[in-house]
């Protein structure tokens, strides 16, 4: 069965079709610049990589076009050969705590929820409505960011405000990357054969975050009511002090949505080291003995084994912590700097062992009190397979 994967971003449109259940990638792609000048897209096919240019000037005719490559490249013969077509879906507020068959009522609830992630939800329900007009046929599902971590007790998701702001407001810790964490999750039920473990599983990317598990399901998290808690990212400051925000807007000439995207665009890594929100730049400006390099990637580490050393409290016990996204599966220096850090854990590790990049493995000792491992995460498969299974039933 032919399975199509998507994630709709506001100017972008990222697709993975697959043959399930057997999760094998026909063909993949990207389509940039949607509404922009110089739109262009790129696909990838039996290992060789295509990029155009042409004019995208809606959602749609990215829909379109993709229709016609993957005729031309008779991935289908047909467009009914498309059974299932699931889109990420950035926030499922606390109404789905489960991937859902879209129907009218579930695409009004995901406009309803747009006032939660005003960037996100009218991208995704862009790429959504464009899908269901080209290819009617196919059953459209959602599959949520919050919707794994939707187990979590509330004493995990309630923030210390009034509490009206909650009942009234819906403010509360929802957390997101929930599609990778729920990867991490059932890969390492799988390798521990224990079907109720408890976890850290950190998503280290350009956004990063971690989650602690228990008994198999989400019991926190460090991602909170928006994207912008927690960890210290690429380009968002992570948890501050609310404080900071009045005091700089009356400093500064600068509007409350002026500050507030100086918070998630021109924070975290990229605020500290003034050169970069990427891992890659930061660490060249270490090897280079850039003070404000070194300084960013101390306050990076120091907030991951801060979340670390919380859930490893909170849980108890912790079965395996595992890494991933680009830096968490790639930069071996990270790795090593938080393995560190946790050595009082009794974590043991051998820098050989660590010495790789973007693949499954177990790094840490055999004596080690926590296995840890690096695990290639894949949020397209998860939609993938959670279409596949509601159209199975
Ligand atoms: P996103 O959150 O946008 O999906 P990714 O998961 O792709 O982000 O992660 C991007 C981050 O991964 C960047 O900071 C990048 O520097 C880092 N990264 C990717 N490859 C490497 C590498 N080989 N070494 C170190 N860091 C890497």
């Amino acid at each position: 069965m032919k399975i199509l994967s998507v994630n709709a971003g506001s100017s972008s449109l990222k697709f993975q079709m697959y043959e399930m259940p057997e999760e094998k990638v026909l063909i993949s792609g990207v389509f940039e610049r949607i509404g922009i000048d110089n739109s262009l897209y790129t696909i990838k096919i039996n290992g060789e990589k295509i990029k155009k240019e042409t004019v995208l000037t809606n959602h749609k005719d990215a829909v379109r076009i993709l229709i016609k490559e993957l005729l031309e490249n008779k991935v289908i013969k047909s467009l009914d050969e498309i059974k299932g077509i699931g889109h990420r879906v950035v926030h499922g507020g606390d109404r789905y705590a489960k991937s859902t068959v879209i129907t009218e009522d579930v695409i009004k609830t995901i406009d309803e929820l747009s006032s939660l992630a005003p960037l996100h939800n009218p991208a995704n329900l862009m790429g959504i409505l464009a899908f269901k007009e080209e290819v009617p046929d196919a059953v459209s599902v959602a599959v949520f960011d919050t919707a794994f971590h939707q187990t979590m007790p509330k004493e995990s998701y309630i923030y210390a405000v009034p509490y009206e702001w909650f009942t009234k407001y819906g403010v509360r810790r929802y957390g997101f990357h929930g599609i990778s964490h729920d990867y991490l999750t059932r890969t390492l039920k799988k390798v521990l054969k224990n079907d109720k473990p408890n976890l850290i599983t950190c998503h280290l990317g350009n956004g990063g975050s971690i989650s602690a598990i228990k008994d198999g399901l989400c019991y926190d998290t460090s991602l909170g009511f928006s994207p912008n808690a927690g960890l210290v990212m690429g380009s968002r400051s992570g948890d501050i002090d609310s404080s900071i925000i009045p005091y700089i807007m009356s400093k500064t000439d600068k509007s409350l949505e002026e500050v507030m995207s100086d918070l998630s665009k021109k924070s975290g890594l990229l605020g500290v080291s003034g050169v970069s929100s990427d891992s890659r730049d930061v660490e060249d400006g270490i090897n280079n003995n850039n003070e404000r390099c070194i300084l960013a990637q101390k306050l990076y580490i120091n907030r991951v084994i801060e979340y670390i050393a919380k859930y490893y409290v909170e849980l108890g016990h912790v079965d395996a912590l595992c890494f991933a996204g680009g830096i968490g599966e790639n930069s071996i220096s990270t790795r090593k700097e938080i393995l560190e850090g946790l050595a009082c854990l009794g974590i043991k590790f051998d820098e050989k062992d660590n010495d790789f990049r973007g693949e499954f493995k177990l790094i840490t000792k055999k004596d080690s009190s926590i296995p840890c491992y690096v695990i290639p995460t894949d949020e397209e498969v998860m939609i993938a397979r959670d279409t596949y299974n509601l159209i199975e039933g």
